[in-house]
């Protein structure tokens, strides 16, 4: 058997490494994770690999193993099994054998960008949960300091589910200590369909307004499709835009018109952000993804474009995939990235290289790409970064003084 790094890899292919971790869960490259970052293959598909991508196989740093079941490997690629250790009801019902999967290796805490931050350890966090100190975690800062990043899962030997277990505490807090403002958004856009609580009428003036000063400059004949039956794309909103920052709605509208859509936007319950993803509120979360259903079958839409947002992605469709599959088979679903490529690569909108000279980087959102890997099995590292490749010429991986 074969070690190689990750990081060591993607470099010598010339691809990102979650690239390679596609491969792998797809089935392209026959590996499996090895303890750090490593990956552990056959030396016949070592060769393979190396053949395919003309590398001369003695040039990358390697490490070889004995093989532990000669003559039948197979078994060795057997994806393991994701343990949940988040309960689905109303209580945290810890299992004596997480206490046994957790090897407290610590490699969770390594990981965990916030460890140490008022003591926050996702080790001890699962610890206080096998041993029954539930209530102690329920009031401490711990799963509200997370970020829920799942940094800290990505590095577990033992996938154990440390995301799913920090949303469920925060679940069982009581709604009235729910810290911040995320409560009262996930209330308020119960009750007003947003969460910032923006009457009907001041959002549609808003989009009327914002679409004559388009119409008046850079597209001319524009106007913003509010409620537009039968149209193909259905845009949803995030709050934040028309709240604090109207002209940012513009940039997608722009594009929009380039391109020649078919588009609406819902006068009611137009919100594409859901916090009930954070206050671990699943009642809330399926009843705001619903509404953008019962938007998807009220105007006939037939692509639901999910929101920028990484986090509004996910909890969409993270409510789309647990709630609403059967409803979703009656539309397309798309991402920002999924619309972008296809309208690139179509030629319905042409992008000018010459415009951002600037060095420039690419962020890896933890939403779209390792989160995304992990609940649907697909990341947007390389649509991001060809997206931004056809934009800004002066591209690197590495993040320096780049613009981001
Ligand atoms: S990485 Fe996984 S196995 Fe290791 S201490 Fe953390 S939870 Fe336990
Ligand atoms: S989800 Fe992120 S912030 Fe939370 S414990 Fe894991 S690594 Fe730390």
């Amino acid at each position: 058997m074969i070690v190689i790094g990750v990081g060591h890899l993607a470099d010598h292919l010339g691809v990102h490494r979650n690239t390679i971790r596609n491969w792998i869960r797809e089935g392209k490259l026959p590996a499996r994770s090895a303890p750090g970052k490593g990956y552990m293959l056959k030396e016949d598909d070592f060769n393979k690999v190396c053949q395919e991508f003309g590398l001369d196989p003695a040039r990358l740093k390697v490490r070889r193993l004995p093989s532990r079941s000669p003559g039948g490997l197979a078994s060795d690629f057997a994806a393991p099994e994701v343990r949940s250790i988040g309960p689905r009801s109303t209580r945290l019902r810890p299992n004596p054998q997480w206490a046994d999967a957790c090897l407290t290796c610590g490699s969770c805490a390594s990981a965990c960008p916030l460890s140490g931050v008022d003591g926050l350890d996702p080790r001890k966090a699962l610890r206080m949960v096998t041993l029954g100190l539930e209530d102690e975690l329920i009031e401490s800062q711990w799963p509200w300091k997370c970020t829920l990043c799942g940094k800290c899962e990505d590095a577990c030997p033992m996938n154990l589910e440390l995301v799913a277990m920090f949303r469920a505490v925060r679940g069982l807090r009581p709604r009235d200590q729910v810290p911040g403002p995320l409560h009262k958004g996930v209330q308020m856009c119960l009750n007003r369909g947003n969460n910032l609580g923006i009457p009907r009428e001041d959002f549609l003036f808003l989009l009327e307004e914002l679409g004559q000063e388009l119409a008046a400059g850079e597209c001319p004949g524009f106007t913003v499709p509010v409620d537009r039956q039968g149209a193909n794309l259905l845009v949803t909103v995030n709050s934040k835009e028309p709240f604090g920052e109207p002209d940012d709605l513009k940039h997608w509208w722009k594009i929009f018109h380039a391109a020649g859509e078919s588009w609406t936007v819902p006068s009611q319950d137009w919100e594409g952000v859901n916090w009930g993803l954070f206050t671990g509120d699943d009642e809330a979360m399926r009843t705001l993804v619903g509404r953008v259903v019962d938007n998807m079958r009220r105007l006939d839409c037939k692509t639901l474009l999910l929101p920028e947002c990484g986090h509004a992605y996910y909890a969409t469709r993270l409510g789309l995939q647990k709630w609403f599959a059967q409803e979703a088979q009656g539309f397309e679903v798309l991402s920002i990235f999924d619309l972008l490529l296809r309208y690139l690569r179509e030629g319905r909108i042409r992008v000018d290289p010459g415009v951002h000279r600037q060095l420039t980087t690419y962020h890896d959102p933890c939403h779209y790409t390792r989160k995304s890997l992990k609940a649907f099995g697909q990341s947007y590292a390389e649509e991001g970064r060809w997206i931004t490749r056809q934009c800004c010429p002066d591209f690197v991986e590495k993040i320096g003084r780049a613009h981001v």
